[in-house]
């Protein structure tokens, strides 16, 4: 059986991730930073449901070390989906120096360090798959969301990169922009704001956390096993 590691699968997008993957025969390993108590009730659902018994494991993706030892805890891993991040809307000349730097270490750096030690993995093997989760505001820019923009703009540099780096070791690296999804992500925003994302997208809706692990499950099969470096949008057509 096959194993997938998602960064951040303690709730939302990656929680849903942790499902699909098991629904499609994978064994999850949920990664968690502080909502253990909520990692711990998915896996049992996963479990009572798909008859799997995912691995958990709490570890703060942003720190360099954690992450080192998580890799070398688990061992083996088929799958690597970044997906851990964090959010924060602020005019620009308010961002603090911490701000930034929480936005980035999480939401690059953690990119970073988990497909590092996912790529010594993989190109051991001579397989594997690498499914960073962005944002459409990487593609496009986000007012008042400045950091979070520029981090997700990096992801898909790295994934282009890395893509190319890691081909010839028959290992895939791909990338998800995620449209406006119903998420905790979105808990601040008020309903008259919700409407305005829902109404601005053809498709006429939010997205659910499932619309994006539908895709990741996609990239990570032998379906995808000729695509690499890619920035597949999954947003209603927000971003065309
Ligand atoms: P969410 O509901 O707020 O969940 C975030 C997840 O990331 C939680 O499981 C959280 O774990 C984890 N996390 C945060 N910091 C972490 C750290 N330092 N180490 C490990 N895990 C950490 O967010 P979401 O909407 O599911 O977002 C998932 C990804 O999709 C993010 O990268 C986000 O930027 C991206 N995205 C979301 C949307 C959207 O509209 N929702 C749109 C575009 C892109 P704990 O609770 O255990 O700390």
């Amino acid at each position: 059986m096959k194993t997938v590691l998602i960064t951040g699968a303690s709730r939302g997008i990656g929680a849903a991730c942790a499902k699909a993957f098991a629904e499609n025969g994978y064994s999850p390993i949920i990664n968690y930073n502080k909502s253990r108590s909520k990692a711990q009730e998915l896996s049992e659902k996963i479990y009572k449901k798909f008859g799997i018994k995912p691995t958990l494991y709490g570890c703060d993706i942003s720190d360099s070390a954690a992450v080192k030892k998580m890799f070398r805890d688990l061992g083996d891993i088929d799958v690597l989906v970044n997906n851990a991040g964090i959010s924060q809307q602020k005019l620009f000349t308010d961002i603090t120096d911490e701000d930034w730097k929480k936005m980035t270490s999480v939401n690059l750096d953690g990119v970073f360090y988990c497909s590092r030690e996912a790529a010594m993995i993989m190109v051991r093997k001579k397989s594997g798959s690498i499914i960073n989760i962005s944002s459409m505001w990487g593609e496009t820019g986000a007012s008042c969301e400045v950091h979070y923009s520029a981090s997700k703009a990096a992801v898909i540099g790295l994934t282009k990169a890395l893509s190319k780096e890691l081909g010839p070791s028959n290992i895939r690296v791909n990338c998800i922009a995620p449209g406006v999804i119903d998420t905790d992500m979105m808990k601040d925003f008020d309903e008259e704001t919700r409407k305005t994302l829902r109404d601005e997208a053809p498709l006429q809706r939010l997205g659910t956390a499932r619309d994006i692990a539908d895709a990741a499950v996609f990239l990570a099969s032998g379906k995808a096993g000729f695509i690499t470096g890619q920035i597949l949008g999954v947003n209603g057509g927000f971003v065309i």
